[in-house]
């Protein structure tokens, strides 16, 4: 099949070559043993954009040679900080200035807003590379004085090696730059599997890379369904470390496969059902912002999304009624409308498991303020939808429903509301809105999840730590912290005297 693939983005009439072939060494390249493609369909219209080549176990062999070999000589510890600060800075140029059309087809393929794609998508993406850039010639290590005058240690952090990459379609272009500008900026090369739902902009990031002028193998990125493609990566023997964001039930496969073959070092972002708790001090109408922000934004797809909110019940209906009057006001349609605040769901597959998650929520009692029905047309199209009334044990309370959709129930202590909060087997994110400053310090200490928010939601920086506590995951991306899982610490003893003490 060709390499490219031209397309017109619909809104624009813009015509783009595109690159849909396999990237290794700096070159795209077809399959080597498959004759496989994967169609990247539009959600919005649910139509065919084009196919990209499907990468085979065959093909993450060779990207991860051609991985080992750029490690062994001309990235890995053979270049410096300096360099690898420059091109990454470099790269964040190149993402600049091709923001517009990144964001473009990102929405053709994802169907998040042009905008939020534009604006913060790849806005976050450029600074999360200036932001490891910075870091990239301030990797050090501890020189350690031990109990002996003639004798002294000292650590390096090394770069591990060849890392896998395997990302999801919620955030294609923000999750590459999470895992990619850490890695590079610590000396690693990389072996990337983009979620098969959104390939496109990887192979367009992937082109940026080259030009950049990292050296081939630095960087290479095969499309694969997960089971090839991404099982390979996992049970790879040559691969040092695996870094995967998605659901907990891959998660779970990836760590095994990493288990069973070279226990290869793991870290995963996984998904999350968490808990926002509003209590009667709050600023009513602000906290009524953030949780529609903290559910809705990104159509709900967003492993921290705030699909449980808990109400005092003294606040509960005057709450309920803000929310409500706060939700209808999303427009969610086409992401190349630029009032759009959502676009729809990725996938048909996506599309039919939130519905199902509706269903269920409607045939266990729960009751509906918001939403719940379908709407004709084309588009996998999902309103924003809020059930009250709910039980722990209900399916769309215990569950990652990854659409817009809200569970409320309500609480009438503090102590209530931290139980409630914690009755979960995920840990990812957590809100709160109060204005007892004693109380957001009491909870937020008490909330079992690697990110909590005290009067906001959802808002993540490049350089605060992320990442989850119980099934939501290991590790953490972003910040000082993800250096430390893209390196190995080495230390080293020095004998500078003569005798044998
Ligand atoms: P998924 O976890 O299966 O897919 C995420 C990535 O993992 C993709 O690149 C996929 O190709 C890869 N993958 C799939 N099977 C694999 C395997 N056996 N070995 C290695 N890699 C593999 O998620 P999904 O099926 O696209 O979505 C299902 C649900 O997962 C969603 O509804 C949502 O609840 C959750 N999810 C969470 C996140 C998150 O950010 N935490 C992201 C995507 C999906």
């Amino acid at each position: 099949m060709s390499l490219t693939a031209r397309i017109t983005i619909p809104a624009t009439n813009r015509e783009l070559e595109i690159p849909t072939g396999i990237f290794i060494n700096n070159e795209f390249v077809p399959s080597a043993d498959s004759n496989e493609v994967i169609d990247a369909i539009n959600p919005a219209t649910e139509e065919v954009i084009c196919s990209v080549v499907a990468g085979s176990e065959k093909d993450i062999d060779i990207a991860v040679a051609a991985a080992r070999k750029a490690f062994n000589t001309t990235w890995g510890k053979n270049v410096t900080g300096f360099e690898r600060s420059r091109l990454l800075n470099k790269l964040a140029d190149l993402i600049e200035r091709d923001q517009q059309v990144l964001a473009e087809v990102e929405t053709l393929n994802n169907g998040k807003p042009v905008k939020i794609a534009r604006d913060f998508d790849i806005g976050d993406t450029i600074q999360c590379l200036r932001y490891y850039a910075g870091w990239a010639d301030k990797i050090l290590g501890q020189t350690i004085e031990v109990d002996n005058k003639t004798k002294l240690a000292f650590t390096r952090h090394e770069p591990i090696g060849v890392c896998g990459q395997i990302i999801p379609w919620n955030y294609p272009i923000n999750m590459w730059a999470w895992k990619v500008a850490p890695a590079l900026a610590c000396g690693c090369t990389i072996v990337m599997k983009p979620s098969e739902l959104t390939p496109l902009t990887a192979l367009m990031l992937s082109k940026l890379v080259a030009e950049a002028g990292f050296p081939p193998g630095v960087l290479n990125t095969v499309n694969s369904l997960g089971p090839v493609g991404g099982a390979a990566l996992s049970a790879h023997r040559n691969v040092d470390k695996v870094a995967f964001t998605g659901s907990t039930v891959t998660g779970r496969k990836i760590m095994e496969a990493a288990a069973k073959s070279n226990l290869k070092k793991v870290s995963l972002e996984l998904g999350g059902k968490s808990p926002h708790l509003v209590f009667e001090s709050a600023d009513l109408d602000q906290a009524a912002n953030w949780v529609c922000l903290g559910v809705l934004y990104n159509t709900g797809q967003d492993c921290t999304a705030g699909s449980r909110l808990y109400v005092q019940d003294t606040i509960y209906d005057k709450f309920i009624s803000l929310l409500v009057t706060k939700a209808k006001e999303l427009v969610i349609g086409d992401g190349f409308d630029e009032k759009t605040g959502g676009g729809p769901v990725v996938s048909k597959a996506q599309y039919d498991r939130v519905w199902g998650y509706i269903e269920s929520g409607k045939s266990e009692g729960a009751k509906l303020a918001l939403g719940g029905q379908k709407r004709p047309g084309k588009g996998y199209y999902v309103d924003p939808t809020v059930f009250t009334n709910i039980t722990s044990d209900m399916k769309i309370v215990k569950e990652e429903i990854f659409g817009p959709v809200l569970s409320v129930g309500r609480f009438k202590t503090e102590e209530e509301a931290i139980a409630l909060a914690n009755d979960t087997t995920y840990g990812l994110g957590a809100g709160l809105h109060s204005n007892d400053a004693n109380q957001c310090m009491r909870v937020s200490s008490a909330l079992e999840a690697g990110t909590v928010w005290v009067n906001q939601y959802n808002l993540v920086n490049n350089n605060v730590p992320f990442g989850g506590k119980k099934q939501s995951g290991i590790g953490r991306e972003l910040g000082s912290y993800a250096l430390e899982e893209y390196t190995s610490v080495k230390a080293v003893h020095w004998n500078f005297g003569d005798r044998l003490d």
